[in-house]
């Protein structure tokens, strides 16, 4: 179905209106081409009711798509004040369902955008409220991480439920996100974004769409965080065996996981792998969820068992002297109700 705004200038026009140049050094390109933007906002599921919260805007392409289609608002989070004025002529055009917010989204209270009273409890079907963006590159990643952790913790927007993402990538980064076992793509955030969300491809963008064109193809990727996490342990515990592993690539798994424990307990390596049943001489691309589960449940024991652990760092010698075996504590495992 979707809504009819009133007749406005094209974007490339308001671009020039507004003398919105990209600007490099904020990794900015534009799409004005309004199929492009419609094919984008065809990625998301609208539904008459639904709350859409866009970062990054620019000048207000995917934005004007956004309002043609269903949602019942749309919210815009942009850094660069330059694009304020042309996303308030969208506002006034939009009949009420246009809100601006100038900020940056590695900051803002996402959550705050969201009406509190369309939550849905977390194993139920996901919430009417969507979070999209075509965003910088490195822009993307750095919040895909932050969401992550936020999505483990179900904190932040995902206060009110599974809210879905629909982001562009680099493509070589979309691969990376979606590498299965034994790809050799796959890498620490393949196994964050795989054991939290559904990870699905949608489509890939030419890099010759985008005014200025980037050097590199784009991909449009949809994450839908999973009722239950495939790997049951804090953000945390999985961060920190995922990137000390997958640091070693080429090499036996081992040899990562050594990097998990101060010189003094190097003993662990081996109870590590014997108590998760994981084969040492395996490497880090080809094992399954199901390992790496294991082998993060193992080392989040460990943490109980010797405060500090989590906190050791083989780059920093100054967490190198763990306390004394004591009585075990427990992990912040709360957090993951
Ligand atoms: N989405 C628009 C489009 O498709 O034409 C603009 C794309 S441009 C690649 C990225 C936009 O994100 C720019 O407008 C930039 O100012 C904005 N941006 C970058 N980092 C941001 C952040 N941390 N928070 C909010 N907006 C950001």
């Amino acid at each position: 179905m979707g809504s009819r705004l009133p007749p406005m200038p094209k974007i490339s026009e308001i671009v020039k209106l507004y003398k919105l140049s990209a600007t490099k050094k904020l990794s900015q390109n534009f799409l004005l081409d309004m199929n492009v933007c419609h094919k984008f906002v065809q990625c998301i599921s609208v539904t008459r009711g639904t709350h859409i919260c866009e970062i990054g805007p620019g000048p207000g392409g995917i934005t004007r798509a956004l309002l043609e289609s269903d949602a019942l608002k749309v919210h815009v989070i942009e850094k660069d004040p330059r694009f304020i004025p042309p996303l308030e002529i969208l506002k006034a055009a939009s009949g009420g369902r246009l809100d601006v917010h100038l900020g940056d989204a590695q900051k803002y209270d996402i959550a705050s955008i969201f009406p509190s009273n369309y939550a849905r409890p977390w194993l139920r079907n996901i919430p009417s409220m969507n979070i999209v963006g075509n965003l910088p590159f490195n822009v993307s990643l750095g919040l895909l991480l932050q969401w992550l952790k936020q999505i483990s913790n179900r904190s932040g927007p995902w206060q009110h439920g599974r809210i879905p993402l629909t982001l562009t990538f680099q493509h070589e980064v979309a691969e990376r996100l979606l590498a299965n076992r034994n790809s050799p793509h796959r890498c620490r955030m393949t196994i964050m974004c795989q054991h939290l969300c559904k990870v699905r491809y949608r489509y890939r963008i030419p890099g010759k769409v985008f005014v200025p064109p980037p050097k590199v193809h784009t991909a449009v990727v949809y994450l839908e965080p999973l009722r239950i996490p495939l790997i049951n342990q804090p953000f945390s515990v999985v961060e920190k065996v995922t990137a000390t592993i997958f640091h070693y690539r080429q090499k036996y798994i081992k040899r990562g996981a050594q990097d998990l424990f101060p010189p003094s307990m190097e003993g662990l390596v081996d109870e590590l792998f014997k108590l998760s049943d994981v084969d040492p001489t395996h490497r880090s691309f080809s094992l399954t969820m199901e390992e790496w589960g294991r082998l993060c449940d193992t080392y989040a024991d460990f943490c109980n068992e010797y405060p500090g652990l989590l906190d050791y760092n083989y780059r920093d010698p100054s967490t190198r002297h763990l306390p004394e075996k004591t009585v075990p504590f427990s992990l912040n495992v709360a957090d993951l109700k």
